[in-house]
């Protein structure tokens, strides 16, 4: 996941880190002059991210400058511009990547009475450097007509020699496999997670390749009988269109682990920067995104659970029922991250 930037990327942000200026927003608009901006570095993009905006603009009267792009280049690019970056906001997904943005020194803890109380403790950072705005499960979808649910009721069982040959999951790169392997590490220990992690591989129905939504559909063509998939990839394929739906027909989501800690959950969310300019914009940003109207827009987008209490996921979701989160603190995906990797590359898990 380190990747190294290219030079190409270097020297597109090179104006930035010379000026000082925000030359890469790609939209500035007027609001009230003495409301000011808010400028966000976001790593999720969705048309519904201008919505959002233009919500916050109209009930503040705050300007949005959004620069929008992956989670490990924005926050590199804010690390490079150190002390003079123009963010205000950094909002990424994943636990392992808010954990990094931690590490390095791209956030600031806040002060919020409405965070505080919208965001249950176990989705924010200890100390308030971030919090999370939508959860999302790492589920298992099964082929119907080869796995009963019952089956397959923990992630533990993923690794029992039955599935030889079943199974399909991305790579050890994703962030997604690194943190639900850090939840089993959390859980289990590293023992035993590592020999999870082995018999895992070894009942691989292919090797790994592909993101999520290509184990899903795979699934659907008849390959291999378990796949491993975030929650919203499967959501968003159903909401497709009804060839898409009508392939999927004979796959199930099971959330694991109902009789014990609960299925593993990440999440979508954000923080202050560490040198934010428009430090109070950016607080009243983040309360913005956990109020009711905000919420629906923001997990209904990429058919995601939202955080604050009351709020109802989009109905393909709820249509899956309710299910019982692991209650760990995301702040362990990020604590875990570094082993879990450890454990991949010695389980051989490409
Ligand atoms: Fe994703």
């Amino acid at each position: 996941m380190h990747k190294v930037l290219t030079r190409r990327r270097l020297i597109a942000a090179a104006p930035v880190l010379a000026t000082g200026l925000i030359t890469g927003f790609p939209r500035i608009r007027r609001a009230h002059a003495d409301a000011g901006v808010v400028n966000i570095y976001s790593a999720r993009h969705y048309p519904s991210d201008q919505t959002l905006f233009d919500m916050f603009t109209q009930e503040t009267g705050i300007a949005v400058n959004a620069i929008q792009g992956v989670a490990e280049e924005l926050m590199q690019r804010q690390q490079m511009e150190g002390d003079s970056s123009p963010a205000d906001v950094l909002i990424t997904v994943d636990a392992g990547n808010l954990w990094r943005a931690e590490q390095w020194n791209l956030l600031q803890p806040i002060h919020s009475a409405i965070l505080d109380k919208e965001v249950p403790a176990n989705l924010r950072h200890p100390v308030n450097l971030w919090f999370s705005f939508s959860t999302r499960a790492r589920v298992i979808l099964r082929d119907k007509s080869k796995v009963q649910a019952e089956d397959i009721p923990t992630y533990e069982e993923l690794a029992d020699p039955k599935w030889q040959g079943k199974i399909l999951i991305t790579t050890s790169n994703s962030i997604y496999n690194q943190s639900l392997l850090a939840s089993i590490i959390e859980a289990d220990g590293s023992e035993k997670a590592e020999a999870w992690a082995k018999g895992l591989v070894a009942n691989l129905a292919r090797r790994p390749e592909g993101a999520d939504t290509e184990q899903a559909l795979a699934l659907a063509a008849g390959v291999g009988a378990l796949a491993v998939s975030n929650s919203y990839y499967f959501g968003r394929l159903l909401g497709r269109d009804d060839e898409t739906r009508k392939k999927l027909e004979h796959v199930g989501i099971v959330f694991p682990n109902q009789q014990d800690r609960g299925t593993h959950i990440n999440v979508s969310g954000g923080g202050v920067a560490a040198y934010a300019p428009n430090k109070e914009n950016a607080v009243k940003f983040l309360e913005f995104l956990i109020s009711p109207e905000a919420q629906k827009v923001f997990a209904d987008a990429n058919y995601e659970f939202p955080v604050r209490a009351g709020v109802a996921p989009i109905d393909i979701v709820a249509a899956w029922g309710n299910f019982k989160p692991d209650p760990v603190n995301v702040s362990a995906l990020g604590k875990n991250n570094a082993e879990a990797v450890r454990i991949m590359d010695r389980a051989g898990w490409r």
